[in-house]
């Protein structure tokens, strides 16, 4: 009795496995890496179509599993690229016919958010939600989860990667951001900002992204050393995804955060998070680095979740849908 869960909502192809009693189990994924340029939606999809069945073999492999052992089928539903969601979308019809197992469409947003939850064993806490294509700051409320602020352009680690892929560093760069960080304040543990001032992102309960880069390209241009740069984008950008997450602490009156997503695989934004919490006399969560980033885990968690309260989708209202919100998601598992 196994849930599989299919992630393809944009650079990743990812199969993972919970058991019966919902514990997760590591997932067998595939990253495209674009030689130049940014992620096109096209070839991301046929990048997930071409490795998809050695994936799975592996995953059940790693488990030794066989395919009969599947007992429901779970996906990504949205939201994502178009191109990439069909491809996960049609794997699982095409698995959950053969199988004839139960199908679950499930919303990606909330499923970093349930991952993190059983991960870190909190119970109602503010998501800070940080990853290539989405920000947002969510809290649970009657019965939905509520986004409480979100960028108002780019996500935070598209940001991240069109800065690092100007200074000729591929997808991803954040994780070589904040390397390139660590190492200019190891060098220069007195350093301030003089000079290296950003826009700072936050709009009431919103962010915004697109004004900071552009800033930070400028300071490059301007002959402003790369790590400094890197250094002084991070403090910003992330100081502001703190801010926004204390005011939804204070608002909510919750009092745990849980960091998700890909960015969140950052140890200076957890760092922040931490000292922001302790000082609230509040409790900041991040789960293993491999479930912040896209994993088929947390799509076959999530199934595992709705199915186990009785939902699975109909092959008719299968389809994908781009533009999924978090809050169009009720939440009947808990
Ligand atoms: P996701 O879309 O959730 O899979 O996350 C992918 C995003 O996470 C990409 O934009 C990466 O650059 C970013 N990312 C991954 N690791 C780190 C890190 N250590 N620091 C900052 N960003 C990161
Ligand atoms: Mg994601």
């Amino acid at each position: 009795m196994w849930t599989l869960g299919i992630e393809s909502t944009a650079h990743t192809l990812s199969f993972g496995l919970v058991d019966e009693n919902g514990i997760p189990f590591p997932s067998s994924s595939a990253t495209i890496r674009p030689e130049k340029g940014g992620i096109h939606p096209r070839e991301a999809a046929d990048h997930h179509k071409d490795c998809a069945a050695e994936l799975l073999k592996n995953l059940l492999d790693n488990n030794q599993l066989s395919a009969d052992d599947i007992s429901a089928v779970s996906y990504s539903q949205g939201p994502g690229l178009g191109p990439c969601l069909r491809i996960g979308a049609a794997i699982a019809r095409g698995l959950s016919a053969k199988l004839n197992t139960p199908l679950i469409g499930v919303n990606h947003c909330v499923a970093h958010i349930e991952i993190g939850r059983q991960q870190c064993g909190c119970e109602d806490p503010v998501l800070l939600y940080v990853s290539g294509g989405n920000t947002q700051v969510i809290a649970r409320l009657e019965g939905k989860y509520r986004v409480l602020g979100e960028t108002l352009d780019i996500g935070i680690g598209n940001m991240l990667d069109k800065f690092a892929r100007a200074q000729g560093i591929p997808f991803p760069g954040g994780p070589v951001i904040e390397k390139l960080a660590a190492n200019w304040l190891a060098e220069n543990p007195e350093c301030n900002m003089d000079g290296l001032e950003l826009p700072y992102a936050v709009r009431g309960m919103d962010l915004a992204f697109s004004g900071v880069l552009t800033a930070a390209l400028r300071l490059v241009a301007n002959g402003k050393p790369l790590e400094a740069v890197c250094w002084s984008l991070q403090e910003h950008v992330f100081s502001a995804c703190v801010e926004v997450a204390e005011r939804a602490l204070a608002h909510t009156g919750k009092s745990e955060l849980l960091l998700g997503g890909g960015v969140a695989c950052n140890d200076r934004l957890r760092t922040m998070c931490k000292l922001m919490c302790i000082e609230r006399e509040s409790f900041s969560y991040a789960p293993p680095k491999m479930y912040c980033i896209d994993n088929g885990t947390m799509i076959a968690m999530l199934g595992w979740l709705e199915l186990g309260a009785g939902r699975i989708t109909e092959f008719e209202a299968s389809a994908i849908d781009q533009y999924l919100r978090t809050d169009q998601t009720p939440i009947i598992w808990a």
